[in-house]
């Protein structure tokens, strides 16, 4: 029995001594799933999916770099940053990641596939997803020891209230106007900086996020999205009236 104790004891201890891997976490499932309710996306109920994708990366991660960025320098995000890591969307070998451009990166997916006549939804899965992991602290500075410790646990903040709260989210939105790409960078930014000032105050403070911030930081998120989705749609009908005015 003892003998029984001590391995359960000891694969306790291997179990939490696991190095924390970045890629495994970002808010939990029902946070980005109510990110993406909130915004108004059809598709909802998928937003979790990127992270289910991340999951089965064992080797040559393409997934995991677009969830985040290690701003190790500490920069303030500029929408030049932003611009300057589309090019990296889903490239491997990229331990700094590159979420900023991931956003951008997984909206032009959906433009050139909805330009082709495609299934162009998937893209804006990923993109729901990126914008919920854009206002994340944690995924906007130093990977350091505060990360790997209170990542976790700063994941799941309002985790179980957050499927209650749709409402009170919507009703706190204030999406920007975004009607160009560079729009949509300068946006980007704007939340990526709320998060990096964030993640510096709760690491000076020691602490977590209290859930008030919590609720601040996705409610930008699902403000952002929004604005994309209706920026999306509104050149969709734009692009489609000049066709049927061609056509006719
Ligand atoms: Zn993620």
């Amino acid at each position: 029995m003892r003998f029984l104790t001590l391995r359960i004891a000891a694969i306790t201890a291997l179990f939490f001594a696991q190095p924390f891997q970045p890629d495994a976490n970002a808010w939990h499932d029902k946070t980005h799933l109510s990110v993406a309710e909130a915004a108004g996306f059809d598709l909802w109920y998928s937003a979790a999916a990127p992270d289910v994708a991340k999951s089965k990366e064992m080797f040559g991660p393409v997934e995991s770099p677009n969830h985040y960025y290690n701003n190790n320098a500490n920069k303030r995000v500029t929408p030049e940053m932003v611009m300057a890591q589309v090019e990296r969307y889903n490239q491997t070998n990229d331990d700094e990641g590159h979420l900023y451009g991931a956003i951008i990166g997984a909206v032009r997916d959906y433009q050139a596939m909805k330009k082709s006549g495609k299934y162009a939804n998937y893209p804006l899965v990923y993109c729901a997803h990126y914008c919920g992991d854009l206002s994340m602290p944690l995924h906007n500075t130093r990977y350091d020891d505060f990360n790997k410790q209170r990542h976790s646990i700063n994941d799941g903040i309002i985790e179980n209230s957050v499927r209650n709260n749709i409402g009170y989210i919507q009703r706190m939105m204030r999406p920007p106007v975004i009607e160009s790409e560079a729009d949509l960078a300068r946006e980007i930014a704007a939340v990526a900086e709320s998060a990096r000032k964030l993640g510096l105050k709760i690491r000076r403070e020691n602490r977590d996020m209290t859930v008030d911030e919590t609720y601040a930081q996705v409610i930008r998120s699902a403000s952002l999205f929004n604005a994309i989705l209706s920026w999306l749609e509104r050149t969709q009908t734009l692009a489609g009236e000049r066709a049927a005015a061609i056509t006719n």
